[in-house]
């Protein structure tokens, strides 16, 4: 194995054995408590290996180490920490603990697979070698896991070689919840470049796509490398043979010079790091977004809407005006049909008559009601303002509609994200861009869309592929509302 001097900063593998400059290693990256604290484990590791005379097993050797680096970095001495490549093939201590082999009920285990090892070199460049940026960008995804509570496995965290057998078997014994392989890319051509993420079809398809879609979204946001195209693949052996939501992860050339120098950097790994990590956060705790469409229903484009849906098995809320519910009573139907919500929007999309009075509104309201309960026979609770609960056409009698319409034992949602398509000539590409950026994150998104606008159900399936990280839910009563 070439060691170039770049991985002297190595966080382990060239640690390997060596307590003090491990030690070193760790004053630096915790403190002089924590020096004091790695020096006393030591201290009683090398006393329980000096007495114990089981000492001469390397394993027991490696085993108690593992739990002194883990106890050091604030993570308790785990309960069971084996490697779990056999004994002769183990390159020597590396410092960091493979992880555990079991999980209690209700923690997730992830398992991280560093791609190649020992004489599997991967792909190299320059004497950079794929094998070490893997598992230096593992370690860190392990740290920044570890610190968020999960339970992490590594499948190596040396210089092993292991089998593509033995890292799926890795994953499947120890009921993993999630298996993630960490990969450098190469190409012929020089400046190929960015963060490339594989899932497999034949393992949980859905749901390995979901998790690749926002490990690849964080790691982008998170180092601003160029965001290539999903791969969707049926032979990759790996994410093929886990039995959880898996992918591998390409985090970028090392056949690209300027992308390599990166991928070398401590600092880039750990923005990889975070990024990925986070992503792993964002998957196994997804927000909520509620899409509402408003408007329909209308023939074609509420059909393409429901069409897109119902394939993505994505339920979500319509507000039906009841002039086109008349007009396409099979399509309110439909709607129903399909498992979504049906809320009340107005019967006339006629500001200046609807809101002329609080009594104009309330005979809008109830006509709506009508139209929409001879169509599809059901009796809706919420509903929505057109234009939303406080707008220009409705100042002076906003609030006595609201409270009235309380009163009745209705409920009004409003939004906190919108496409803002209900404006002339639209575009898909800005639809979506107002989407993207009106949901700052949040944790509970309403989503205000038109079901009636060609181009919002034109764009709708790239707009979806925009949120890996919510889980799509329609609105009920009971959903707390969001109201201006
Ligand atoms: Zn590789
Ligand atoms: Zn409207």
């Amino acid at each position: 194995m070439q060691k170039s001097g770049l991985y002297l900063w190595g966080p382990y593998g060239d640690y390997a054995g060596k307590s003090s400059d491990y030690v070193k290693w760790r004053e630096k990256s915790i403190g002089r408590t924590g020096k004091n604290i790695m020096i006393f484990l030591l201290a009683v590791v090398m006393t329980v290996v000096s007495v114990n005379p089981m000492a001469k097993y390397r394993s027991q050797i490696k085993t108690a180490s593992g739990q002194a680096s883990q106890a050091a970095i604030g993570e308790g001495v785990a309960k069971e920490q084996l490697f779990l490549v056999p004994d002769n093939r183990q390159e020597p201590l590396s410092g960091i603990p493979v992880g555990d082999l079991k999980k209690e009920p209700g923690e997730t285990l992830i398992v991280l697979d560093p791609g190649h090892g020992g004489e599997d070199e991967g792909c190299s460049r320059n004497g950079v070698q794929e094998k070490e940026i893997n598992l230096h960008i593992v370690c860190q995804i392990q740290k920044e896991l570890l610190e968020m509570g999960y339970r992490v496995r590594l499948t190596r965290n040396g210089d092993q070689e292991l089998t593509l057998e033995e890292r799926a078997k890795a994953a499947n014994e120890t009921g993993a919840d999630l298996y993630i392989s960490i990969h450098q890319n190469a190409s012929e051509e020089a400046d190929a470049e960015g963060i490339e993420v594989w899932y497999s079809s034949q393992n949980q398809r859905e749901e390995s796509q979901r998790l690749s879609r926002i490990i690849q979204k964080y790691a982008v946001r998170s180092t601003g490398a160029v965001s290539r195209e999903l791969v969707e693949n049926e032979e990759l052996y790996v994410i093929r043979e886990c039995t959880m939501p898996s992918c591998l992860i390409e985090t970028g050339f090392l056949t690209n010079k300027a992308e390599r120098k990166k991928l070398e950097s401590p600092e880039y790994q750990e923005q990889l790091a975070k990024g990925i990590a986070e992503g792993i956060d964002a998957y196994l705790h997804p927000k909520t977004m509620y899409l509402t469409f408003d408007d329909g229903p209308s023939e074609e484009n509420t059909a393409r809407v429901l069409d897109i849906l119902k394939a993505r098995n994505i339920k979500a809320t319509f507000f039906l005006v009841g002039e086109n519910v008349e007009k396409h009573p099979e399509m309110a139907r439909r709607i129903l049909q399909e498992g979504h919500t049906i809320g009340i929007h107005c019967y006339s999309h006629d500001y200046k008559a609807l809101y002329a009075s609080v009594d104009s509104y309330l005979a809008d309201f109830e006509k709506a009601q009508e139209a929409i309960k001879a169509a599809t026979g059901t009796e809706a609770k919420i509903f929505r303002f057109p234009g939303g609960s406080i707008n220009a056409h409705n100042k002076k009698v906003c609030q006595q509609i609201a409270q009235e319409m309380t009163d009745r034992g209705y409920i009004y949602y409003d939004w906190n994200a919108s496409l803002e398509d209900a404006v002339s000539s639209p575009k898909a590409e800005t639809l979506i861009q107002n989407a993207v950026t009106s949901t700052l994150d949040r944790k509970k998104v309403i989503m205000l869309a038109h079901d009636v606008i060609t181009e919002t159900s034109q764009c709708l399936e790239t707009l979806l592929d925009q949120f890996p990280e919510y889980q799509m839910e329609p609105l009920s009563d009971q959903t707390p509302p969001i109201q201006f």
